[in-house]
């Protein structure tokens, strides 16, 4: 069983608190000496010990935990991540529907502190259930959590991923499965009537981002037809099997990981399109960029999704320091008229800055456009209004003038 600590907070956070500011921040306790184990309950309290709320002890890349509750009365058990779970659940009963599960079986049931359960995700994989743990501190909950996960759905297996490792390490010294039957390799998922081959047990990553369904289907249904596009930082190529059902003439997917070719050519093949007529390649994407100028080629839509922060052996890039060169290499290489899709990722600035990154880079290029449409998280993906932050997605449509 946990311990738990009071933890005092600074007069001038105090309201902040109050108001239901749900990440705990180091700078805001007195007494921060006092926490030692990750998991440790913590009372969040006023230097005149009046209570705020509870939550837990746990270390991120943001923060030092979260609330979990501001009812005094309430304490942190497996009844507490049920009523949590089951009301998650609830606001997603569309994505349960039959006929919706005809088309979509992949989808977010908890998304961290959107759902009132900040450190944790679990998302639904066709009948299986992955849950990710941000933190130590979280991870400690894990049998209450899978506890409360089995009383909350029917499910076919339940699986978890660590992504509280720092050193960019996957650890992997508890098994992925947890419990029920394991999944097919790959186990096939939907989404938008397509087909996905995700691994549930193989590292770190499953093999699709699901914050980028709704951006995937208006590339399919509106920007496709008779178009070629390059699809930079590819990954297992979601956007270019999008683009290829969607009716274009040629996909070129670039990526730097060796992986991505058998991966994205295994997305074209579970969805009956010839991998052999699409390009796949292995390449840094500043590179391909210097050779797609010096080959001429052009193409009618590219899409940017870059990592906030890549290292490679030659250079690192942040997309803070470097959106606004990828951007420009990306107009040149843009047909008149052509579509460049940019996204990102990256929490530490809002759409505002990302369209100043966007008018930057058109300014220098000389070049004239329009923004088309925006998109931010989809609607499994909740968001909290006590922290905006956590809408950290952030993709526009613009047509190249
Ligand atoms: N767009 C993808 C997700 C991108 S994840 C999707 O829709 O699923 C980021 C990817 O960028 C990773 O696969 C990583 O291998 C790749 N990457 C990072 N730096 C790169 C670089 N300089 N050139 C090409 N790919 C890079």
């Amino acid at each position: 069983m946990s311990n738990t600590i009071n933890l005092k907070i600074k007069s001038k956070y105090i309201q902040e608190y109050q108001d239901k500011y749900p990440l705990i921040q180091k700078e805001i306790i007195e007494n921060i000496d006092d926490l030692k184990e990750e998991g440790t309950i913590v009372n969040l309290i006023t230097t005149n010990n009046k209570f705020i709320g509870r939550g837990y002890f746990g270390r991120q890349n943001k923060g030092y935990g979260w609330v979990l509750t501001y009812d005094k009365n309430e304490s942190i058990d497996t009844k507490f991540f049920i009523k949590k779970i089951k009301s998650a659940i609830e606001q997603r009963n569309s994505f349960y529907d039959e006929s919706e599960q005809n088309i979509t079986t992949a989808f977010r049931i908890v998304n961290g502190e959107g759902d009132g359960l900040g450190g944790l995700t679990i998302d639904h994989f066709a009948g299986y259930y992955m849950i990710t743990w941000y933190s130590i501190g979280i991870y400690t909950f894990k049998n209450m959590i899978v506890e409360a996960l089995k009383q909350s759905v029917e499910y076919k297996g339940i699986y978890q991923k660590k992504r509280f490792d720092t050193k960019g390490q996957y650890l992997d010294d508890d098994k992925d499965f947890i419990c029920g039957e394991e999944s097919s390799k790959p186990l096939i998922v939907r989404e938008n009537n397509v087909n996905f081959a995700v691994y549930l047990d193989d590292g770190a990553m499953t093999g699709i981002f699901l914050d980028q369904k709704e951006v995937r289907k208006t590339i399919r249904d509106k920007y496709s037809n008779g178009k070629t596009m390059l699809n930079a930082f590819s990954y297992t190529g979601a956007f270019s099997v999008y683009a290829a059902l969607g009716g274009a003439v040629k996909t070129t997917s670039v990526d730097l990981a060796k992986r991505s070719f058998p991966k994205t050519s295994e997305q074209f093949e579970v969805n009956d399109i010839d991998p052999k007529l699409q390009e796949i390649v292995v390449d840094d994407v500043f590179n391909y960029f210097k050779y797609a100028v010096k080959k001429q080629y052009k193409f009618d839509m590219v899409v940017l999704d870059p990592p906030s922060f890549a290292r490679t052996k030659k250079m690192t890039f942040s997309v803070v320091k470097d959106y606004v060169k990828l951007l420009k290499e990306a107009i040149t290489i843009t047909n008149k008229n052509g579509i460049i899709v940019a996204s990102t990722n990256c929490a530490t600035f809002g759409m505002m800055k990302f369209r100043q990154f966007i008018e930057q880079a058109f300014r220098e290029t000389g070049g004239k456009f329009n923004i088309l449409e925006t998109f931010s998280l989809p609607k499994d993906f909740t968001v909290c209004n006590e922290f905006k932050e956590g809408d950290y997605l952030k993709v526009v449509f613009i047509k190249k003038r």
